[in-house]
């Protein structure tokens, strides 16, 4: 007989519930995942052409799930952060060994994020992958939810404690509870594409801020880098599609020559930009995470970190909950009591990164020169800002190492 009841259901196999997914699979809980693109298949939104930075605390998680060891040996990693902006002599630089640490994070391949998930999601016993499948509606009661999905050409009922929305920025579920949002359109997009630069990259990685909007260079296996680079949204299709050589060319212009002449570019993608935050993450039995809570401008690599930090502290609690309590107000409230400030502190910093090197105000400029040069000159600022972007700040279990137990009643706290 096909399982139709769970604890949990998780909407959405992106690279947030598909990380929830695998850490649920710790806890004694029925977990059921619904995913409408399989992994591996063309035009899976998730797993596509990108680089992720992952930071040191995304990577604590992974270990701590046990799944590091499988995306380590492809994972490059980032030992320093150059920031400069296009026009100025100052620069402010992050080191690791000033943290104590190896490296400030790893830049892996979104495809091989995929596959190292979907290897572990079918080891998982009490998991019942639901693929492709899409989510239709839901209908909130007061023990449980009932999830219209369609599966091939029919429709299924499915019912849980539990209902996670981690179905990404246009998120379905979000819309179905009647949910609005905060868009905040910046009119910008950006071109993601392999380079070869002339120099080795030496484990830095880049963020140059230009007045068109910044670039980051990630540092990659063979002497590649992975390029961010944002445009105007009115100038994109113009500056992705020149011959190579021209695109090239004027990568170097606005880079600069800090790696030498970029000498190879790969297959260029483009995605909008946009911040969208939902404006409630919850209703009875039910939680948004990942980019279906807060999808991000990429300017600070944060956006998929912050999601995995959703997914840490969900697990966390849940652990605590037991199977009994895992959908209750208590349990939900403490969820989002935990969050708050890790949520709230990512989506404003990176906000106002943006809008602070987009703005084209007189003074503002000489004010951005001056922050760069500061971070650079006030260590415990630097350190700080460091520690934020390696994921240590407001840490949950996970990311401190610790491997999470379900609760040994299986009805804990709630
Ligand atoms: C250019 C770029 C670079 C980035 N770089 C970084 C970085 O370096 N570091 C970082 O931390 N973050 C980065 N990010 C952000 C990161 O990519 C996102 O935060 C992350 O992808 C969010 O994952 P998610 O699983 O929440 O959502 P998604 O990746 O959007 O996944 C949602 C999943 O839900 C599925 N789905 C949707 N609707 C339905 C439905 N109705 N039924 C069933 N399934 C459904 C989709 O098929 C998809 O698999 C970057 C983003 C961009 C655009």
């Amino acid at each position: 007989m096909i399982q139709t009841d769970f604890d949990v259901l998780i909407i959405g196999g992106g690279m947030v519930g598909a990380s929830l997914a695998c850490a649920l699979g710790e806890l004694s809980l029925d977990v059921g995942l619904i995913e409408s693109i399989p992994f591996g298949a063309t035009g899976q939104p998730s797993y596509d052409d990108r680089t992720t930075a992952l930071s040191l605390g995304t990577r604590r998680i992974y270990e701590a799930l046990g799944l590091w060891a499988d995306l380590a040996s492809s994972a490059e990693p980032i030992r320093q952060i150059h920031v400069s902006e296009q026009g100025r002599f100052g620069t402010s630089r992050m080191d690791a060994r000033e943290q104590g640490a190896d490296a400030l994070g790893y830049v892996v391949e979104n495809r091989m994020l995929g596959q190292v998930l979907s290897g572990r999601l079918r080891e998982l016993p009490r998991l019942r992958m639901i693929c492709p499948a899409k989510f239709l509606s839901l209908t909130t009661g007061d023990q449980a939810v009932e999830v219209r999905v369609q599966v091939d050409d029919a429709e299924q009922t499915l019912r849980a404690k539990l209902v996670i929305g981690a179905d990404g920025a246009n998120s379905q579920v979000r819309a179905a509870l009647g949910i609005d949002t905060d868009v905040r359109d910046y009119g910008q997009t950006a071109i993601v594409s392999n380079v070869t630069p002339e120099r080795n990259h030496g484990g830095m990685a880049y963020e140059r801020f230009t007045p068109h909007g910044p670039i980051a260079l990630l540092p990659m296996s063979e002497q590649r880098c992975a390029l961010v680079w944002t445009q105007p949204t009115a100038q994109v299709e113009i500056v992705r599609q020149l011959p190579d050589a021209e695109f090239l060319a004027a990568l170097n212009t606005a880079f600069g020559h800090r790696l030498g002449e970029f000498q190879r570019v790969g297959k260029r993608t483009s995605y909008p930009l946009q911040r969208v935050l939902s404006e409630r993450l919850h209703a009875p039995h039910v939680l948004l995470i990942g980019n279906a809570a807060h999808s991000l401008h990429p300017v600070a690599g944060q956006g998929f970190n912050l999601g995995l930090r959703d997914v840490a502290m969900l697990a966390e609690v849940l652990a605590d909950a037991g199977t009994d309590n895992c959908g209750s107000d208590a349990f939900i409230q403490r969820y989002l009591e935990n969050r708050q400030a890790d949520q709230s502190h990512v989506t404003q910093f990176t906000d106002g990164l943006v809008r602070l090197f987009s703005n084209r105000v007189p003074g503002l400029a000489t004010f951005r020169h001056l922050g760069i040069i500061g971070l650079d000159l006030l260590p415990p600022l630097k350190a700080r800002f460091t520690r934020r972007s390696m994921g240590m700040v407001g840490a949950p279990k996970l990311s401190r190492g610790i491997r999470l137990t379900p609760s040994p009643s299986g009805r804990g706290q709630g």
